[in-house]
């Protein structure tokens, strides 16, 4: 069942109070009506998901990342793909891409496949297992809330399954030079990005947050309501307190909107506008056949995959290489002139595009993955060997600088830029309230 914010608590078993959250994406507080299981808040005025509820999210969790874990160490042992041409086999696990790129002097792209691919998710899934296993004992270190509040943020650079989507482009791209064989740890990051997934949908980090609080781990601060309410960026937690202190649940600073957002996002998205080109231009590989071969680009790769009659793959690298990118960097570019400007069109709009530019960026990672697993195994000698071109380079940095673009965006800065305006917003949206304080705006009584 879906709710808007300020509904009526539905009949039925109440698994979470009532609370009070500032929305990420308008910035609008409002009041989360108590959620019966399976329910999904929305943001009354921007749409933004502000809760879901789940009986037993963590323990179910818990297993699904336990899972995920062992199935991650399990890939970094096995090999992923065999590749066999002339009487001889050449093997590749996750690691011999990265280091055959280190060989060629491109240790740019083996930091990025590194960092995203091994690194990010060992991370992620060694810190949420602590906080969920930590939270079983009966008095749970107190630095735990400190560990939960980073694995938000790695979340977006672990690319378990943007790998497997390029391992699968490769896979059809090397069955033209050599009999391939998909290996074990393949089919073990599969059952990674499954387990990942299925815990994403179950955990509610909310959940979380609340059994801190349940386990008497929150800092008992007076609220100070001369300072107003602020919502925490981290855990969400709204409370009365001075800009800049830390929050009471996680110990992160208070903000009530990114700092220097705009500015970054410029310098971010510039960056990216001037690498977009060379990115584009230069070659990204050359394949070399029996002594001869072509430098290929980005859009030299769709053709060739077109010329073979491969559509489907030509018409995904073409979206996740080329369009992906260009439009995130309009879309990111659009939304920095209208908030300068102060515009007050399609604001709802222009808060669901930036949730789905905010989501896309990873894809665009396809081709540097591709990149890695044909380096690690293509090398043939003189019947087939791939050559990673400059352009990569360039390239994995468009993806990264745009992804930092988008992370630097704040959207609630978009509705404050039309409140400054003078337009009512109450107009937007689903009857948004408009009022000058919090406590107003909060729809508390
Ligand atoms: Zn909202
Ligand atoms: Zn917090």
């Amino acid at each position: 069942m879906t709710l808007h914010c300020d509904d009526a608590a539905p009949a039925g078993e109440e698994i979470s109070g009532a609370i009070l959250r500032e929305c990420q994406d308008c910035g609008l507080f409002q009041r989360v009506a108590a959620l019966a299981e399976g329910d999904v808040a929305h943001c009354r005025r921007c749409g933004a998901n502000l809760r879901k509820a789940h009986l037993n999210s963590l323990n179910r969790a818990t297993w699904c990342y336990i899972g995920a874990f062992l199935l991650l160490l399990l890939a970094m042992q096995l090999p992923f793909l065999d590749l066999r041409s002339v009487g001889r086999t050449y093997q590749a696990t996750i690691f011999t891409g990265p280091a055959q790129l280190e060989g060629h002097n491109m240790w740019e792209i083996s930091v990025v496949v590194l960092i995203t691919l091994v690194a990010v998710p060992c991370v992620q899934l060694m810190l949420i297992l602590s906080v969920l296993l930590g939270l079983r004992m009966a008095r749970p270190p107190a630095f735990l809330p400190r560990l939960f509040s980073w694995v938000a943020g790695l979340r977006p650079w672990s690319m378990v399954e943007v790998f497997l989507l390029g391992a699968f482009v490769a896979y059809t791209r090397l069955q033209a030079i050599a009999t391939v064989e998909v290996g074990p740890a393949l089919y073990a990051l599969a059952g990674v990005m499954l387990c990942m997934v299925a815990a994403d949908v179950e955990l509610d980090h909310q959940d979380v947050w609340e059994a801190f609080e349940a386990k008497g781990m929150k800092a008992q601060v007076p609220p100070q309501p001369q300072h107003g309410y602020i919502g925490c960026d981290c855990c969400h937690l709204v409370v009365q307190a001075r800009e800049r202190s830390r929050c009471p649940r996680c110990r992160s600073r208070l903000l009530r909107r990114k700092p220097y957002s705009l500015n970054r996002c410029w310098a971010m998205a510039g960056a990216a506008v001037c690498l977009y080109l060379p990115a584009n231009i230069y070659p990204i590989l050359t394949l070399i056949r029996f002594g001869q071969g072509q430098p290929s680009t980005i859009i030299g790769g769709v053709i060739e995959l077109a010329q073979a009659q491969m559509w489907p793959l030509a018409l995904l690298v073409l979206m996740a290489s080329i369009v992906v990118p260009l439009f995130k960097l309009v879309a990111l570019f659009t939304m920095l002139v209208m908030t300068g400007d102060g515009s007050v069109t399609r604001l709802r709009d222009r808060t669901r595009l930036y949730r789905f530019v905010d989501s896309i960026g990873r894809w665009s990672m396809i081709d540097v993955f591709m990149l890695t697993i044909l380096v690690a195994l293509v090398r043939l000698g003189f019947v087939a060997t791939v050559l990673p071109g400059i352009g990569a380079i360039a390239f994995a940095a468009v993806v990264v600088l745009t992804m930092f673009a988008a992370e630097s965006f704040d959207p609630r800065l978009m509705w404050d830029a039309a409140s400054e305006a003078g337009y009512d917003l109450e107009t937007e949206g689903v009857e948004a309230h408009r009022a000058p304080g919090p406590r107003a705006q909060a729809g508390v009584a």
